[in-house]
């Protein structure tokens, strides 16, 4: 089985997950970046916990969840019977789910508007607890996706340091699927840059050494680890 020099994963290591290890291990020797500057989130929306357990227990802890309902209704008994594991909101927020998801989550990549700013606020104040914050950036500008247009993020970042109190970690971004990533990439850590923001959630399964390459910090990686999803998702 290929395992990663830098990551030691259990001897039995689900093939899926220590295939993405040694993909990441060689794409950070080829963009000579330490191996610990990325982070893999397993994406695990859609899969249970029969398919979660064998991942946690092959050493990956860090996992991202694109629905809050969803999260809350497999990762309590999970958490409970885990220590160590840190959980990522990789989806959309509604305001008004903003208490739940501070509540269970660790981190939330999909900060991309006011009233999410604010809600989100409150909750923090509130519970004492700061997930870490990424603004999500519309790179394609697609009317039907989620984010903050290129244009606006600059003010948008201001008003969520300065209007709502928030700390802001990164920018997050989903390039169009019939587009070459790179380019989506390379806007997203130029706004970061600008920006002083040292953290970048960029690359999924089919784009990941890519997003590396570009100065990913955290890449969100499903299918190449649990194997392809029977339910369609967002
Ligand atoms: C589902 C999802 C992923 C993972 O996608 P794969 O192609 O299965 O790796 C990453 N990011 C977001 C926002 C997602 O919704």
């Amino acid at each position: 089985m290929m395992q990663s020099s830098t990551t030691p994963l259990s001897a039995h290591s689900p093939s899926g997950l220590a295939a993405v290890q040694e993909e990441i291990a060689r794409a950070c020797r080829e963009a000579r970046r330490d191996r610990a500057s990325v982070t893999l989130i397993a994406v695990s929306k859609t899969f249970d916990a029969g398919a979660i357990s064998p991942i946690i227990d092959a050493g990956q802890l860090v996992f991202g969840e694109n629905r809050v309902q969803e999260a809350k209704s497999k990762w309590p008994a999970l958490l409970q019977s885990h220590s160590g594991i840190a959980l990522h909101l990789i989806g959309p927020l509604q305001s008004n789910k903003a208490k739940e998801a501070v509540a269970l989550f660790d981190a939330i990549h999909s900060v991309d508007r006011p009233s999410i700013c604010e809600a989100l606020a409150r909750e923090i104040k509130s519970r004492g607890k700061q997930p870490e914050l990424f603004v999500q950036i519309n790179t394609g500008e697609e009317p039907q996706k989620a984010g903050v247009a290129p244009q606006d993020a600059d003010e948008f970042i201001a008003a969520c340091r300065e209007k709502y109190g928030l700390q802001i970690s990164g920018l997050m971004c989903i390039p169009p699927v019939e587009q070459a990533p790179a380019p989506h990439f390379a806007l997203c850590a130029k706004i970061a840059a600008r920006n002083g923001l040292k953290n970048l959630s960029m690359g999924m399964s089919a784009d990941f050494a890519t997003a590396i390459q570009m100065g990913a910090t955290h890449v969100r990686v499903g299918s190449a680890i649990f194997g392809t999803r029977t339910v369609p998702h967002a």
